[in-house]
């Protein structure tokens, strides 16, 4: 075991502070990572904060890692001393379900989270990427371009997975009238996303401010979601409309905006229930459905895609001791439009 450094929180209503604690050395297949940078989700926050009510204390959040190999069991063969890797929402899985022989391991119910889940070496909790260094099974390592900005990477491997796997899935590209609600993390990937594979898009905000840096990263219109007349503009034209939005808001509303069989995904997750009316889904034979993050390959495919097209996010770049006031912004919607942790600052 090592001495590892991090923040942690211990309880619901406290904040986030240094946290001592030791990581396994590494086993024949494990990867050893220093980390540099790792996105701030609002799932850190729903979780730290036990939003969701499943969280172990202490908790140490983050799931948006990006580092460099430090050292490597001796059965690794995908990664050498010095590269780039990251690590995203997962770092482990049974391998042999129907779900994971898909590649679909985020599925999988004996699926490891990197941060609040049995960690199976230590028998204690895993502890994510508020810390100098994590130790990840080679499997659920990714590899990471060095054309990319490193820091803007980051949040590829919670935000960036989690939009384009839906629009992947349910097929979003040329032809189609593709709607996002909320220009957060989630969002503005969702945002550039929906561009990229050539749809028309329509971001749906409650904060009339972001419009013009929507249009920046590639909506065709924005929509004033509060702003029933504008809303009406929009019923029966959506193809899919992805909900990224993090608090309680009502659906019905948006799945009026469908045309006959088209969806509406969700991936923010409100911790309070929202009440759906069956006719709005009936009248038009429209669909509800929603989206976890994405398996490994998907993930390491997004990232090639982003490499290729040199697509980033928009950070802002915060030293550790920022982030319970980075939580207190993120509820105001005041995210512009990932924090992203400088990891040195913990060093
Ligand atoms: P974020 O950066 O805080 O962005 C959320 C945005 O949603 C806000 O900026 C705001 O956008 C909008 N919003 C917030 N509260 C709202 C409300 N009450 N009604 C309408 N819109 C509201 O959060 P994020 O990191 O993108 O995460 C978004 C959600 O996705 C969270 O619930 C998170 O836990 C969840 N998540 C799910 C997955 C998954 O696998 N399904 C993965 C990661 C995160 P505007 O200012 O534009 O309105
Ligand atoms: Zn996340
Ligand atoms: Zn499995």
């Amino acid at each position: 075991m090592f001495a590892t450094k991090g923040y942690a929180t211990h309880a619901a209503r406290e904040q986030l502070k240094p946290f001592s604690f030791e990581r396994r050395d590494p086993t024949p297949s494990d990867v050893q990572i220093e980390i540099l940078f790792c996105g701030v989700c609002h799932s850190d926050l729903h979780i730290a904060r036990n939003e969701w009510g499943f969280t172990t204390y202490p908790c140490v959040p983050g799931h948006e890692i990006v580092g460099r190999v430090t050292k490597l069991g001796r059965e690794v063969k995908k990664f050498k001393e010095g590269d780039l890797a990251a690590v995203g929402c997962m770092v482990d899985s049974c391998r042999t379900c129907p779900d994971c022989e898909e590649g679909l391991e985020q599925f999988c119910d004996g699926m490891v989270l990197t941060y609040n889940s049995e960690d199976k070496h230590t028998r204690g909790v895993t502890y994510g990427g508020y810390s100098t260094s994590i130790v990840v099974d080679q499997d659920f390592v990714l590899r990471i371009s060095d054309k990319l900005d490193l820091a803007a990477s980051a949040p590829l491997l919670c935000a960036g997975i989690t939009t384009y796997s839906p629009m992947r899935h349910w097929k979003v590209g040329k032809g189609q009238k593709v709607g996002v609600v909320g220009l957060g993390g989630l969002g503005h990937m969702a945002v550039k996303f929906a561009n990229a594979f050539g749809a028309e898009v329509v971001l749906f905000t409650t904060s009339p401010g972001k419009a013009d840096d929507a249009k920046r990263f590639g909506a065709h219109e924005v929509v004033v979601s509060r702003d029933e007349e504008e809303m009406k503009r929009q019923v029966n034209s959506f193809d899919f409309i992805l909900d990224t939005a993090s608090g309680q808001h009502d659906l019905n509303t948006y799945l009026e905006l469908l045309r006959h069989d088209g969806t509406l995904t969700l991936v923010g997750i409100s911790p309070e229930p929202a009440p759906i009316g069956a006719m709005p889904l009936v009248r038009r034979r429209r669909n509800l459905a929603g989206s976890l993050i994405g398996g490994i390959a998907e993930t390491q495919e997004m990232l090639d895609f982003c490499a290729e097209r040199g697509i980033t996010c928009e950070i802002e770049m915060i030293p550790m001791e920022k982030i319970n006031e980075a939580y207190e912004r993120m509820l105001k919607s005041d995210v512009k439009y990932r924090f992203v942790i400088d990891v040195g600052t913990l060093r």
